[in-house]
């Protein structure tokens, strides 16, 4: 087994096939079937390899999901067969938290090395178009990939650098007693579930009228009703003008409807949105053209303004920023890079989830941009907390709203709200790729009793 240490910054030849800027989802998918193709690679990271998604996003973050419900769902069903309530021990969690995470840096390393692929530690920047810096050291590719991954939004307000990220959130040894979320999007709420069911007091504070912007505003409306009754103290129209500091906690002037008011609290955390990390890149000096924040690639993610270079994941924000498009991402520019026939991305039922208890979930069309695209929208849309998947456990906040195209059959979008929608959007979201209708739907066999069993009474009558 090489030494780790022996790997960093030492480059066996300054010439690659390939030069990857990031080590998370997107940048190891294109790295692996690049490699296999025989490549010869160089993958750069400025923090420890593994990115997002497995060290800072969706894995640690299921992780304490997973404890939240499991005080949930036995405070739900107490006296109703549940005789008491259960416990987070937040120290306990997040050691079991680092299982997951501790040993992801160095198995990356391993795997790259195992591979073939140098790997460097440091900020890439271009110094040319087909030149990528890393400290002092130059690395030449005839195509440079850029997977850099999302930063936090800058917010512009005093105390900023008071503000903690959801990357501090995950990384807690303590949970402090009371704790404000920036911003009202998916991130927040989760963070804010998952905080509440810990025992923290918990404030969301959402700029605009409404939080979970891109989910349907209804379900939304729903969730965020559930959150209120849970005690989260949800406001909206509500801007964070400043943080400040006082000894331990920090007080935040907030501005409702041109009224100011003071939250208190021990942790501020940044959830009000990321954009594509490519300031530190210097894309300029590689002749890599950028508009509103992004970088300019046309179907195949390849750069508009310089051919060699390609992008994915959340720095392409091409599409939605989640792993599984950055997965696909990946796959795509190598599949482009590679050669053979050209693919196009193609985003079309992308599902997404918010992992609050309930979850809520979303795919397809939203009910706007249905009636926009001219379907003959045909809508379904319940509350349904006297449904036996609802009362089984006990969760009152639980609904759906499908839409369908009345002219051909065919599912047009699914918004879900309730145990079990973190799975159940799945199967709408193979539906709506695979162009079903609501007619197969309703000709499927699914299992009882199971959320999919749901699925025949939530279709709109076409
Ligand atoms: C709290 C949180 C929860 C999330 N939960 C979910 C979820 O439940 N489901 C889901 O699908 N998605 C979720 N996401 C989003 C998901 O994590 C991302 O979409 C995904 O990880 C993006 O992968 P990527 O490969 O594009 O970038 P990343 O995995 O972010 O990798 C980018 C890498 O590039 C490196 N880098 C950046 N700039 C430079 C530079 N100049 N030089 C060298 N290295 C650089 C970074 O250090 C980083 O390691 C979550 C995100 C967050 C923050």
């Amino acid at each position: 087994m090489p030494d780790l240490c022996e790997l960093r910054n030492e480059p066996m030849s300054a010439t690659y096939d390939l030069i990857v800027i990031g080590t998370g989802t997107a940048a190891m998918t294109a790295v692996s079937r690049c490699r296999a193709a025989g490549w010869k690679i160089a993958v750069i990271d400025e923090r420890v390899f593994g990115g997002t998604c497995v060290l800072r996003g969706c894995d640690p973050k299921k992780v304490l999901v997973g404890a939240a419900e499991a005080v949930d769902l036995p405070h739900r069903l107490l006296g109703k067969g549940i005789s008491r309530e259960t416990a987070i021990d937040w120290g306990q969690l997040a050691a079991f938290k680092r299982t997951f995470t501790d040993p992801v840096p160095a198995s990356r390393e391993r795997r790259l090395a195992d591979d073939g692929i140098d790997a460097f530690h440091g900020r890439a920047r271009f110094r040319g178009p087909t030149t990528i810096a890393v400290d002092d050291v130059a690395l030449d590719g005839r195509h440079i990939l850029i997977a850099a991954g999302a930063a936090p939004v800058e917010l512009g307000i005093d105390g900023e650098d008071l503000l903690t990220t959801s990357d501090d959130f995950l990384e807690l040894e303590r949970l402090p007693r009371r704790i404000a979320l920036v911003g009202g999007g998916y991130i927040a709420f989760e963070l804010a579930h998952i905080a509440r069911r810990a025992g923290a007091e918990v404030t969301v504070l959402e700029r605009s009228d409404r939080t979970l912007a891109p989910f349907d505003p209804d379900l939304a409306g729903w969730l965020v009703e559930k959150s209120r009754e849970l005690g989260i103290d949800v406001r909206t129209e509500t801007a964070v003008e400043a943080i400040e500091r006082n000894d331990d906690s920090f007080a935040l002037t907030t501005v409702h409807r041109n009224v100011e008011a003071r939250v208190e609290t021990n942790l501020v955390v940044h959830a009000a949105g990321r954009k594509p990390a490519l300031d530190a890149l210097d894309l300029a000096a590689g002749g890599v053209d950028v508009s509103d924040g992004r970088i300019e690639l046309n179907e195949f993610l390849q750069s508009r303004s310089n051919p060699a270079v390609y992008a994915a994941g959340d720095a392409a924000e091409a599409g939605p920023p989640l792993t599984p498009v950055a997965n696909r991402d990946g796959r795509v520019v190598a599949s482009n890079l590679l050669g053979g026939q050209r693919t196009p991305v193609d985003y079309s039922g992308v599902p997404s989830v918010v992992f609050t208890l309930p979850p809520l979930a979303a795919v397809g069309l939203g009910e706007r941009e249905a009636r926009d695209c001219d379907f003959d929208v045909r809508i379904s849309c319940q509350r349904t907390p006297d449904w036996y998947s609802s009362r089984r456990v006990n969760e009152a906040a639980a609904g759906f709203k499908i839409l369908a195209d009345g002219a051909s059959g065919r599912l047009l979008g699914a918004h879900l709200l309730g145990p079990g929608a973190d799975e159940l959007i799945n199967v709408f979201a193979l539906a709506i790729r695979g162009g079903l209708t609501t007619n197969d739907l309703m000709d499927t066999f699914f299992a009882y009793p199971t959320s999919a069993s749901n699925i025949s009474d939530m279709l709109p009558s076409i």
